[in-house]
């Protein structure tokens, strides 16, 4: 018998099951062992930990909505808390798995209709087992002029990854941003659409967000409220000209110029995509020696000039500014020499590399950085990750931090300090990605090897310094593993927690019986209250 949640009875917890059956079919519940292995996150740190790991007690895959709220009543019924996914990747965040023992997954794979992709108006209509391959290819097959805009790996659902304010690397890169209507299921079983598409004939449900009265769309991104059955998403139109390529510089601190110099040119909109900065050494284009000279370094041999001779040798700079520019081939031009002045004049030695291409595209003679400017999906062959520490995975912490070089430089410090007391030193600085015209977010992978207990343990006491340090500072986490919801939620604690009570209130309202992701995002039904975990 799996671990159930605390009140729940096996004999109750088996004709829960049974009315499940007859919602979904007996395929369709899955409690066996086995079928529940899919349903760990195996990236996760406590992977294998007997007491720390969470795993569901069952999965149910609905095919409908209908069935999800079939589903949802009966799990209302017996009082069983779900943890929903759409594709379960989540990588770095929690995978498939729940937040705590014995929830019951309600996994959304079987709901992947693509509803509708209107190319006049530059948008789609998707189900949540709807990944980014599924969009990409049907846009291709049907000719479409089109772009995505996806994260990387693209392997994820598009709803599970804008639902969870993820992010990609084209000017669509904010994907919450460009979220347009939603279809929710309600904790009670309701059915409801926001936006225009609150009106029963809309015309209008993927072009404009706001429908009538507050709105509430949010109330439904990294949230507990409801699950997600449908979305809107913007898509762009295909660019003319499209041009892409590298800044580069070649000194260890230059991250913090790289910064600077970078805020002008994101926020007047010379550079339009989610241009990310990031150390030489995790570009693909350097795969074969993946971040062997850096852990020379840290070993104490080796040399940065060695580093950067290499890095150079493969026509790479120390620190990298990938970006792109889209438009009209005059306009992109321009742009391209505007960039170039003001990075020069920030840095004389900044070194450039870029190529141009125009439709029709031929998406094959690209390589992984442009294609993902290009909204292409891959799985994650852009950049390496594992060039700090030998490791099989990665949770990440990802602070937003002012666009300043001033910041990027004081976190730099600050996180040197952490990272090399927990024997994890040097820490240079590390992805920055600019999402946003005005967003800064550094991204930083802290290093999982998969059931190394002690390994992870440092990993995550290094990630709740890094978090406090953070914290000190006004420097807020965008997205938190599940291991640290609840430790990031009390971090945003204005007023006496203003923000989690009146989540809370909500939450206690509209899911009395605290069914739905009990604790997601540090927000708990005042059944399982007692329970949040401030570590
Ligand atoms: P992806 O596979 O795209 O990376 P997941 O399916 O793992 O994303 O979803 C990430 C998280 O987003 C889940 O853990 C869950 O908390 C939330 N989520 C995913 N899909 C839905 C949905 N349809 N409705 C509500 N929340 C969702």
């Amino acid at each position: 018998m799996p671990q159930l949640p605390k009140h729940i009875t096996d004999s109750a917890f088996q004709e829960c099951m049974v009315e499940l059956e007859a919602i979904v079919s007996k395929e369709w519940v899955m409690t066996g062992q086995s079928d529940l292995q899919s349903y760990r996150d195996d990236y996760g740190i406590f992977w294998g930990h007997s007491e720390l790991e969470p795993k569901p007690s069952a999965a149910v895959a609905p095919a409908s909505t209908d069935e999800v709220q079939a589903v949802v009543r009966i799990l209302n019924k017996y009082q069983l808390p779900c943890w929903t996914i759409s594709t379960g990747k989540n990588l770095g965040y929690g995978g498939a798995a729940p937040l705590k023992n014995g929830m019951i997954t309600i996994d959304l794979k079987r709901m992947n209709r693509i509803i509708e992709v209107n190319e006049k108006h530059a948008y789609a209509i998707v189900e949540p087992g709807v990944s980014y391959f599924d969009l990409f290819n049907y846009i291709r097959d049907k000719g479409y002029k089109l772009w995505m805009s996806c994260p990387s790996p693209g392997w994820g659902s598009i709803i599970g990854n804008t639902s969870e304010h993820g992010v990609g690397y084209t000017p669509y890169g904010d994907h919450y941003g460009n979220q347009c209507g939603l279809e929710v299921v309600l904790p009670d079983g309701d059915l409801l659409r926001t936006g225009m598409g609150a009106m029963p004939d809309t015309k209008t449900w993927g072009t404009f967000k706001y429908g009538f009265g507050p709105h509430i769309d949010g109330m439904f991104t990294q949230s507990n409220l409801g699950i997600v059955t449908r979305m809107g998403i913007w898509l762009m139109p295909e660019p003319p000209t499209f041009m892409t390529g590298w800044a580069m510089m070649d000194g260890i601190d230059d991250f913090a110029t790289m910064i600077e110099a970078t805020r002008d040119l994101r926020q007047q909109d010379i550079i339009t995509n989610m241009a990310t900065v990031f150390p030489g050494m995790m570009d693909a284009t350097y795969r074969p020696e993946s971040g062997e000279p850096l852990r020379e370094l840290i070993a104490g041999r080796g040399s940065p000039m060695d580093l950067i001779k290499i890095l150079k040798e493969h026509n790479l700079g120390f620190w990298t500014n990938r970006m792109a520019f889209y438009g009209l081939s005059n306009a992109v031009k321009e742009k391209y020499e505007y960039m170039m002045d003001h990075y020069l004049a920030h840095n004389p030695k900044t070194r450039f590399k870029f190529d141009t291409y125009s439709a029709p595209y031929d998406f094959r003679k690209m390589d992984a950085g442009a294609k993902l400017q290009a909204g292409v999906p891959n799985l994650g062959e852009w950049t390496v990750m594992g060039w700090t520490e030998d490791s099989d995975a990665h949770a990440f912490f990802s602070p937003i931090i002012p666009f300043t070089g001033e910041a990027a430089q004081e976190h730099v410090d600050v996180f040197n300090e952490i990272f090399t007391r927990h024997g994890r030193g040097p820490y240079i600085g590390s992805i920055a990605l600019f999402n946003t015209t005005r967003t800064c977010m550094i991204t930083i992978p802290l290093p999982v090897r998969k059931g190394d207990h002690e390994f992870n343990r440092v990993s995550q006491d290094l990630f709740l310094d890094l978090v406090q340090a953070s914290t000190e500072r006004g420097w807020g986490d965008y997205r938190a593993p599940t291991f640290a919801m609840d430790t990031i939620m009390d971090t945003y604690s204005f007023n006496n927690h203003a923000l989690r009570r009146f989540h809370e209130r909500i939450k206690d309202t509209l899911d009395p019986n605290g069914i739905f992701s009990p604790g997601k995002n540090g927000i708990w039904p005042e059944r399982y209250r007692d329970t949040r975990v401030i570590i």
